[in-house]
């Protein structure tokens, strides 16, 4: 990968991802996100169509080049995103009390009945269960249900139209969280050479499992936490996902709002705990999607997901199709950077220190975030090839940032999720003169360490054999 002179190196240790849609889909909208901040790029298979995903994946690889930086993308699945049929006059005005039956009729409806053509919810549904339509702004309550058909009392009433999405809270649907589209995206994706799946609505730990086996270790896998079932298995979950996401869109259909922010911060924690990444998403800088400058309540909200010690915070539609796509992304930087200085970022952060495992990679790591501390060292330099030790690192939360060197492009690329790393692809290294060599260089190079300050190095030897960090050695990085 070719080098160029520009700063490439962020200045902060918390991960921005940023949506791309209509309003950042040329090239130099591409490098400026990146150059404001975007460490990972999300293409959203909810909108748009596989050929522009592609595209823009060209993009960003373009922008990689000439940036001389790894860059992280991620294809997120649509899932089985529920939604009424349509109705005779375009839409139709619910009151509350009145009746409505749901049905797989597919002829238009009206005021007494509409097509849901989901036979799966007519199944796990039971008397008293509440439907959601349209985010929330409608709710139907179950007064008595048979094969493929409901009958409902409306609760809150509001005017819905054609093919609202519909949420069922608290009924575990049989269905898979990959649909027929689903699994033609994910192999599309795959095939153009994405770093992560983003899998929507996870409802069981086997989703998980099912999703992973088709992607057979192409990618990494993102489990979005946008289900009440999801949350009850949380632990499991993000013991078999490579990452999670708090999916606080429609988390927060499905749960009453005032649920959100503890559950975000249990997420956040659990994903944490297990050196796992962790992004917290949706409606972070809203209003700017219209407004050069965000609420004091956004601003406010993106810093408790820093405070929280997330890996990431995501934009949607901010970046996808707002009017100020990269003063949302410079905005997100400013609010990060400026709560890593705060003192009482570091301690809250060092609240919740994980325990260590009884592995080499976690006494390894651990020691070194301890040793860069005590020596003020510039930053933690870790040569991975899957990744994993990287990820340790990360999981101690030390406050200078992670040099991820590896000689897998996708390695790296995955790694730019995750907290604090800088990751670089770089030859295997074989002997110790040239791994402390590469590191103190790269180090200098990337404008992580100057002349006179130390860095810590961990390793594995002997040298390429992955999996097998047993080396911390304390460098300087000289004139
Ligand atoms: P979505 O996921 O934007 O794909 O719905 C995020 C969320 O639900 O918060
Ligand atoms: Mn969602």
């Amino acid at each position: 990968m070719k080098r160029t002179a520009t700063a490439l190196h962020r200045e902060r240790l918390t991960k921005i991802v940023a949506t791309l849609g209509p309003a950042s889909s040329n090239p130099e909208m591409i490098r400026a996100l990146f150059q404001a901040g975007a460490d990972v790029f999300r293409l959203n298979f909810s909108h748009g169509k596989q050929e522009e995903h592609a595209q823009r994946l060209e993009m960003i690889r373009a922008v990689e080049q000439e940036m001389g930086r790894p860059i992280c993308v991620m294809a997120d699945l649509q899932g089985p995103k529920l939604r009424v049929g349509t109705f005779q006059e375009g839409s139709v005005a619910l009151k509350p009390g009145q009746k409505l039956r749901l049905d797989l009729d597919r002829t238009p409806g009206d005021a007494a009945r509409v097509c849901l053509p989901h036979p799966e919810i007519f199944e796990a549904i039971e008397t008293g269960t509440e439907l959601l339509i349209d985010d929330g702004r409608v709710r139907l309550r179950v007064l008595s249900h048979g094969e493929g058909y409901a009958e409902t009392e409306v609760v809150v009433g509001n005017r819905i139209s054609d093919r609202k999405g519909v949420n069922v809270p608290n009924a575990v649907l049989g269905i898979s969280p990959l649909t027929e589209k689903d699994r033609s995206d994910l192999n599309f994706a795959l095939d153009i050479g994405v770093d992560w799946i983003a899998l929507s609505f996870v409802q069981r730990p086997e989703d998980v499992a099912e999703a992973k086996r088709l992607i057979a270790g192409r990618a990494a896998l993102l489990s979005k936490m946008e289900k009440p079932a999801a949350i009850q298995h949380l632990e499991e979950i993000v013991e078999l996902s490579d990452g999670v996401m708090v999916a606080r869109g429609d988390l927060g259909v499905e749960m009453p709002p005032e649920d959100v922010p503890s559950i975000q911060k249990r997420i956040v924690r659990e994903a944490r705990m297990a050196g796992k990444p962790v992004i917290v998403a949706t409606q972070m800088l809203e209003s700017m999607i219209s407004a050069p400058t965000p609420t004091r309540a956004e601003a406010s909200d993106v810093a408790t997901a820093v405070y929280d010690g997330t890996d990431a915070v995501m934009l949607s539609a901010e970046t996808a199709a707002g009017q100020y796509p990269v003063e949302a992304v410079a905005m997100m930087d400013r609010i990060a950077k400026r709560v890593e200085r705060d003192p009482l970022y570091k301690s809250i952060v060092d609240a919740s220190h994980p325990d260590l495992e009884s592995t080499t990679a976690d006494a390894i790591t651990a020691a070194a975030r301890q040793v860069a501390q005590t020596i003020k060292a510039a930053c933690i330099a870790t040569y991975t090839t899957s990744g994993s030790t990287t990820l340790r690192a990360a999981r101690e939360r030390p406050d200078v940032p992670i040099i991820g060197l590896t000689s897998r492009i996708e390695t790296a690329r995955r790694l730019c999720m995750s907290f604090g790393v800088h990751a670089v692809q770089t030859s295997d290294i074989h002997s110790f003169p040239e791994m402390v060599q590469k590191a103190q260089r790269l180090a200098a190079d990337d404008g992580l360490a100057v002349a006179g300050q130390r860095i810590v190095i961990t390793a594995g030897v002997p040298f390429g054999t992955p999996g097998n960090t047993n080396v911390l050695r304390i460098a300087w990085v000289e004139g």
